[in-house]
């Protein structure tokens, strides 16, 4: 197996809301298609104000990007299919995964597929090019957004 490591990895703080948005549309430029984001972190880090940057980057209005944690999955179109999932309010393990019926969305190789609260996927193995994208802090507080691959026959649990 080749490793492709075209996303950059490692932490960045965010001093602000568009800094937030910046890095993802960072990660955004960074997309070949077929990457699995999972995305972890309190509620109000800025989960999706990160996946409103990458969008961004997409060629997607950022503006149309609304939180899926109703819908649990929102597709958008732009210069590759993207897939916003969020996790929220499935119990974890493998019904999460068919709530949002991965397996049919993991068949297309060039969608990017972004997850909030992905540590709810459980022991749910991935394919590889899989990236975990953590933040921390909350409220008004700065953030810490960390960006490194996961190996991919884990479980996004596991460190
Ligand atoms: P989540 O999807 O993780 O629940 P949202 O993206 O919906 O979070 O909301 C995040 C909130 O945090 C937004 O109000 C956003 O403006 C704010 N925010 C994001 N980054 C920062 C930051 N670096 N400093 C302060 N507030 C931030
Ligand atoms: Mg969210």
């Amino acid at each position: 197996m080749t490793t492709d490591s075209h996303i950059q990895t490692g932490d960045w703080a965010s001093e602000n809301p568009e800094e937030t948005f910046r890095r993802g549309e960072q990660v955004g430029t960074q997309l070949k298609g077929g990457e699995i984001i999972l995305l972890d972190g309190p509620l109000g880090a800025g989960k999706t104000l990160f996946v409103k940057g990458l969008a961004s980057a997409l060629g997607i209005d950022a503006d149309e990007v609304t939180s899926p944690s109703f819908t649990l999955v929102n597709p958008y179109t732009g210069r590759l299919p993207l897939f916003h999932i969020d996790l929220y309010r499935l119990d974890e393990g493998a019904s999460a995964a068919h709530a949002v019926d991965l397996e049919e969305l993991l068949s297309n190789e060039r969608a990017v597929i972004v997850m909030e609260w992905a540590h709810r996927l459980g022991q749910y193995r991935l394919p590889k090019n899989v990236w975990r994208i953590d933040i921390k802090g909350d409220g008004d507080d700065r953030r810490v957004i960390s960006i490194y691959q996961a190996n991919p026959l884990i479980s996004p649990n596991d460190n």
